[in-house]
């Protein structure tokens, strides 16, 4: 048989492999000068006039973010259900509720309707997860957030890069945007994330937060003038500092994240050409294409496929190719559900998507070879379930 084509594949190349070496033989592992570099090199990305704070994880980012902007025991921040749990576990880090609206059905991102109607006395943020890398509503959500007087943090875990009115996500007018650099996503450190904020409050606390509370941190100490032993520690802090290990590969990737987009866009418009006449609902598209990061693939198989999604990931893998599913909506997790009393029927979109939702492979090292004997193994699949169907109206009348 054929090699396996995997779901996802991080895209390392001789240059992140030779910085990193440069780095092990540097002397300064932890969170350092190649650290700083990362984070002025990202702030530049986006074109400057914003501060960039590098963390160990988009849930360390995540979770000083809304530190930063003082959620507590009592508060309520709305965010989607459909979404990782990481968006929604920092919340109760802090002893917050999470109160978790539906998503639009041809997006996946929060329904703005939806997050107007969650609004309560106690609710002081709104958390968007711009899905799969295409963006929210992020007009409705900040005109919603200016009027109700709420704070917003973007989920932006799949959007490097995205845009939105031709603005990237991270240079949009919100608290704070958190991105990941998870080995799956668009630029991968293996672990590591991003606090983006051009509010020079919130980046302040963020910076002593991700370390212990001090009030500086290990570099400038240890470069700076005074006494390397003198710090003072100001809160009880976390541990969530990047390393210049990680930092090494971030800037090596961040030079490359525009080629990457352009692969996974070629990618995602190819599965579009080759998809379309299948029983299945393909991605949505913005109407300025390279407006979506093309993150995630997620199809939506329709009933007449003639096969549930669950047999489909079975054949997919038994033909050597890997899927995955985003995601399991929180409502449906046991924690979720019982701590917050959860129903399906409170979600109905959320919970109709789940039901059909596949994410096809999708990665820059995808060559165009494998991505034909994915579209084949699903022809061959589909073409022995279907019954007779409509090709959706959308996928006919996608622009590609
Ligand atoms: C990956 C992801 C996270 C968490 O990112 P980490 O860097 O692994 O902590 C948060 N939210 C969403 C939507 C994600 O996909």
């Amino acid at each position: 048989m054929s090699e396996f084509i995997p779901f996802a594949l991080p895209d390392i190349g001789e240059e992140e492999i030779q910085a990193v070496v440069e780095t092990l033989r540097s002397g300064w592992l932890t969170t350092g000068p190649r650290t700083k570099e990362f984070e002025r090199e990202f702030a530049a990305f986006l074109g400057g006039h914003t501060h960039a704070l590098a963390v160990n994880s988009a849930t360390a980012g995540l979770h000083l973010a809304v530190e930063a902007i003082g959620i507590g025991p009592g508060d309520e921040v709305i965010t989607t259900a459909h979404t990782f749990t990481a968006t929604a576990e920092v919340i109760r880090y802090m002893g917050a509720d999470p109160v978790f609206v539906d998503i639009d059905p041809q997006t996946f991102c929060m329904d703005p309707g939806g997050l107007e109607a969650a609004i309560t006395p106690r609710t002081k943020a709104i958390i968007p997860v711009h899905y799969g890398g295409m963006c929210c509503d992020m007009d409705a959500i900040n005109d919603i957030a200016r009027r109700r007087n709420l704070k917003v943090i973007e989920d932006a875990a799949h959007a490097l890069p995205t845009t939105w009115n031709d603005q990237l996500v991270g240079t949009l007018d919100t608290d704070a945007t958190v991105f990941s650099f998870y080995a799956t996503k668009t630029l991968a450190t293996g672990e590591g994330g991003m606090v983006v904020t051009r509010n020079a409050e919130i980046a302040k606390r963020v910076a002593v937060m991700r370390l212990h509370g001090i009030s500086k941190d290990a570099f400038d100490r240890f470069t700076s003038r005074k006494p390397a032993w003198q710090y003072e520690v100001v809160a009880p802090g976390f541990k969530y500092n990047l390393t210049d290990v990680a930092s090494a590969l971030g800037i090596e990737q961040l030079k490359k994240v525009r080629r990457f987009h352009a692969r996974r866009r070629t990618l995602a418009e190819r599965y579009d050409e080759a998809l379309r006449d299948l029983p299945m609902i393909l991605p949505p598209r913005p109407a300025d294409p390279g407006a979506h990061a093309w993150h995630l693939y997620v199809i939506q198989l329709l009933d007449s496929a003639g096969i549930s999604r669950d047999e489909f990931i079975d054949e997919m893998a038994a033909a050597g190719v890997g899927t995955s599913v985003h995601y399991t909506p929180l409502h449906l997790h046991p924690y979720w559900r019982d701590t917050y009393g959860l129903r399906p029927e409170q979600f109905p979109h959320a919970t109709r998507a789940f039901n059909r939702i596949v994410s096809l492979p999708l990665y820059t090292r995808m060559t165009d070879a494998d991505q034909d004997r994915v579209i084949s193994v699903i022809r061959s699949i589909l073409g022995r379930s279907h019954r007779a169907f409509e090709v959706p109206a959308e996928n006919a009348a996608a622009g590609v």
